[in-house]
């Protein structure tokens, strides 16, 4: 098979050695395995921006739809220092198996742009998001591809690329992206849904495991959007939240933290870091501490062949995208560790950006009490055919995940043909 050297990275790698293996074990005809190794289409952008000191700064930016057999494509947008094409390609194909195995009618796609927005002013960011969507505005649209928050990016990102999008088109498109603000035709629960999702797919497998959530300790690496949320609906629930960190380190202590009292210093100091009556750690560390159930919601990457044996959780929910190597998940599996992979666990986001097209295309909008108790059930469903493929097929989560995530994609490719 033809290798397609410019998007080589290490998470391209991994996601084409998943993808071949789960062919192997679906028997998946050879000619629709080789059309979903590549993505449909990849643009490259350089993004110009005056920054505040009047100096111009090129930034590169990216926008890949990995697969259109299901419909139009969905994914997020990430600002981050090391987006590259290789990546956000990867991430797009997550994207596409993550959307199949959630029932939604998307293909995955990803963007990015190279750079570090902690250190941009708002104006520079809005600048820069403006003129990357202005640059891949042919790849956009409502029945096309539809942008939604990741790292690095936001509501108000979401409302710069509507507005902007919106502008070329002479009248307001509010389908455009996902995760806007409410005011804009944002959907209720949205902000949420990710930590959401992931809080509802610990509940079925705790379900499936014989135990209970109330009085579990969580350790969370990242206490952004997905982090952050989930930490706030765990504690709420009795769980008891002994570690947090972000990017700056983090804070333990194993009688559990306030996270309401958390939140008040983040927002005070832009840290957990420095929380009072908790004992610093680094983001190494953190992970490494006891606990039942182990939530990496931040970057990619973060288990591996190094640390992948001294994790002492019994769960680890994947909330953020990537975060464990394919050598720490053979061991994470040895050691009987249950992995609930990154396409089930932080699927909560798409499912309410899904909510949220839907209503915006209808001009109707649901209350959140609908929204979050559609969410469950999809949470619950999805899951509960993952655990049985797995437990049919003696394979792990991510693999059972991965099989069904990709047998539809393929059954769709089959049905549609290849054109011409
Ligand atoms: P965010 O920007 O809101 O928060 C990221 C958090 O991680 C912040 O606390 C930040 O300080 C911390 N962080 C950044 N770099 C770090 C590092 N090197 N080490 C430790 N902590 C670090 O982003 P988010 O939306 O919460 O996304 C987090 C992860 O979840 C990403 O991998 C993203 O792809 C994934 N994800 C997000 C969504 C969503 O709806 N937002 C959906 C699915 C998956």
């Amino acid at each position: 098979m033809a290798e397609d050297h410019e998007f080589d990275s290490e998470l391209h790698r991994t996601a084409i050695a998943q993808l071949d293996r789960v062919a192997g074990r679906l028997n998946l005809d050879p000619n629709v395995h080789e059309r979903l190794r590549h993505p449909r289409r990849a643009l490259v952008v350089s993004v110009p921006v005056r920054m505040d000191s009047d100096r111009t700064e090129v930034f590169t930016g990216y926008r890949v739809h990995h697969d259109t057999a299901l419909g139009p494509t969905k994914g997020g947008l990430r600002y981050a220092e090391d987006v590259s094409l290789g990546e956000v390609t990867a991430l797009a194909m997550l994207m596409t198996w993550k959307c199949a195995l959630m029932e939604l009618p998307y293909g995955g796609a990803k963007g990015g742009v190279r750079c570090t927005p902690r250190t941009m002013s708002p104006r520079e960011l809005e600048h820069l998001t403006r003129r990357y969507t202005a640059e891949i505005i042919l790849m956009i649209g409502p029945d096309l591809d539809i942008p939604a928050p990741d790292l690095g990016t936001d509501e108000q990102t979401m409302a710069w690329v509507m507005d902007t999008y919106s502008m070329t088109q002479g009248k307001s498109v509010p389908g455009v992206v996902t995760g806007k603000p409410l005011i804009i035709g944002g959907s209720a629960g949205r902000r949420e849904a990710t930590g959401r999702g992931i809080v509802y797919a610990l509940y079925q497998a705790a379900r499936h495991l014989g135990h209970e959530l109330r009085g579990r300790t969580v350790v969370i690496q990242g206490f952004g959007n997905v982090g952050g949320v989930a930490a706030r609906l765990l504690w709420r629930d009795g769980a008891i939240v002994t570690g947090v960190s972000d990017f700056k380190g983090g804070v333990w202590n194993p009688q559990g933290l306030d996270i309401r009292q958390l939140e008040a210093h983040l927002a005070e100091s832009g840290s957990v870091v420095g929380f009072p009556g908790a004992e610093p750690v680094t983001n190494e560390e953190i992970l490494e501490r006891p606990c039942d159930i182990l939530l990496p919601a931040a970057v990619g990457s973060q288990l591996h062949a190094g640390n992948a044996d001294r994790i002492k959780a019994h769960v680890v929910a994947e909330g953020a995208n990537g975060p464990t190597t394919p050598e720490a998940d053979v061991i994470l599996r040895d050691r009987g560790i249950t992995v609930i992979p990154d396409i089930l666990a932080n699927a909560g986001g798409v499912v309410v950006s899904y909510f949220e097209w839907v209503q915006g295309l209808q001009y109707y909008f649901w209350k959140e009490s609908e929204i979050t108790s559609r969410l469950q059930e999809v949470m619950a469903r999805a899951f509960n055919r993952v655990w049985n493929v797995g437990q049919k097929e003696g394979v792990d989560l991510r693999t059972a995940a991965l099989m069904e995530g990709v047998r539809r994609v393929a059954e769709a490719h089959r049905v549609r043909g290849l054109y011409p």
